[in-house]
């Protein structure tokens, strides 16, 4: 389901179409659904959370997905099946709502700016059942607006919950944390993105490669909201009804998969000079050469998975014939060889970011 937003019939980017609006539609975050769906039926709800996780796991459309679910009038009480469409649940969704109050202690870092809300909280709600404070990237607190919020937090009126959402769980003090129910958002799987750009190119009426989904999904390093925002893009850039991994290669400067497998096997087998001469066309057909070394490293990295589990779900992301020449790859090399060469790769990989002649570092490693 997704949020009732007013688009005035202009495009929306599918990153905001398809944001999540329920817990259903938080993927790959079943942990904090499977606890929170067994405090919202306890009744034994935590007085705060501390939602953490990199910059975009969805940590604020997280929040207010609970605050949703704290408050949505077509339930009795606190339900995981928000309805999205009574009043409470649109405008929380859409951030207006008098009874959620959303701040953002990364411009508002004071004791002042933390008091003005701390005064708010002995008073009932306006039309919630329960006041809700989202503070977002809440470590930027100074140390004395830690200290008036939790004096707070030790006795929180029971008509009031604060949702925490940090980037640097860290740097929030430990008298802060014990007193916070803790969740941590994770990236998603590659899979789980994949599929999930496959339902919204259906829904879009696009039709895609599922090599080029997979592709976008491992660029995306477990982020939907970065995986969505590259499927518009290869989109708009295909100029067609159709999403190809070609596409997705030029839009991401990526390279081919086979030309992957090509340099490896030339790699592993001491040709080099078939290597530079590949990684010469590479470049000229637009390939980032520090990406390319990325690319490959993380192809290392997946062989040297396969080769200690050979029954991991790796290949089923690449073309069959890309996959048979990966799995032979794997069955060949010996596992010390496999580490050492990542070594390497990492290391001429952080090398070759700061160098000026990216491409010449890529070639001598
Ligand atoms: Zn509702």
């Amino acid at each position: 389901m997704l949020d009732l937003e007013e688009t005035g019939g202009a495009y929306q980017v599918l990153a905001r179409k398809y944001r999540p609006a329920t817990f259903s539609d938080l993927i790959g975050q079943e942990p904090l659904v499977r606890t929170l769906t067994h405090a919202f039926q306890s009744g034994r709800i935590a007085h705060a959370f501390m939602l953490t996780g990199i910059r975009v796991v969805g940590k604020t459309t997280t929040a207010r997905i609970i605050a949703k679910g704290l408050n949505c009038f077509e339930a009795e009480g606190p339900t995981m099946e928000p309805c999205g469409r009574c009043n409470s649940c649109i405008s929380i969704a859409q951030g207006r709502h008098v009874d959620v109050l959303e701040m953002d202690a990364a411009s508002r870092t004071g004791i002042d700016d933390i008091r003005e809300i701390l005064d708010g909280v002995a008073y009932k709600p306006v039309e919630a059942r329960t006041k809700v404070y989202i503070i977002d990237e809440v470590h930027m607190l100074s140390k004395q607006a830690f200290n008036g919020l939790l004096k707070t937090l030790e006795e929180p009126p029971a008509h009031v919950k604060f949702l925490f959402a940090t980037t640097e769980i860290r740097k929030v003090p430990v008298t802060v944390l014990s007193r916070c129910q803790r969740f941590d958002l994770r990236r998603i799987d590659g899979p789980k993105i994949s599929d999930y750009l496959g339902v919204v190119c259906a829904k879009e009426e696009v039709g895609c490669e599922p090599q080029a989904l997979a592709r976008l999904a491992r660029a995306s390093e477990g982020s939907m909201r970065d995986a969505l925002s590259m499927l518009d893009q290869a989109i708009a850039h295909g100029g067609s009804n159709m999403v190809t991994s070609a596409q997705v290669e030029s839009m991401l400067g990526l390279m081919d998969e086979g030309h992957k497998v090509d340099m490896l096997e030339d790699l592993f087998h001491g040709r080099v000079a078939q290597m530079l001469h590949l990684h010469d066309q590479i470049h000229e057909a637009g390939a980032d050469p520090v990406t390319m070394l990325g690319e490959l490293g993380m192809l290392v990295h997946e062989l040297t998975r396969l080769k200690i589990d050979k029954d991991l779900p790796i290949l089923n992301q690449y073309a069959s014939d890309v996959a048979e020449r990966l799995s032979k790859l794997a069955g060949d090399l010996e596992i010390g060889v496999l580490v050492r060469c990542f070594d390497m790769m990492e290391k001429a990989f952080h090398e070759a970011r700061m160098a000026e002649q990216k491409k010449a570092v890529v070639d001598m490693a």
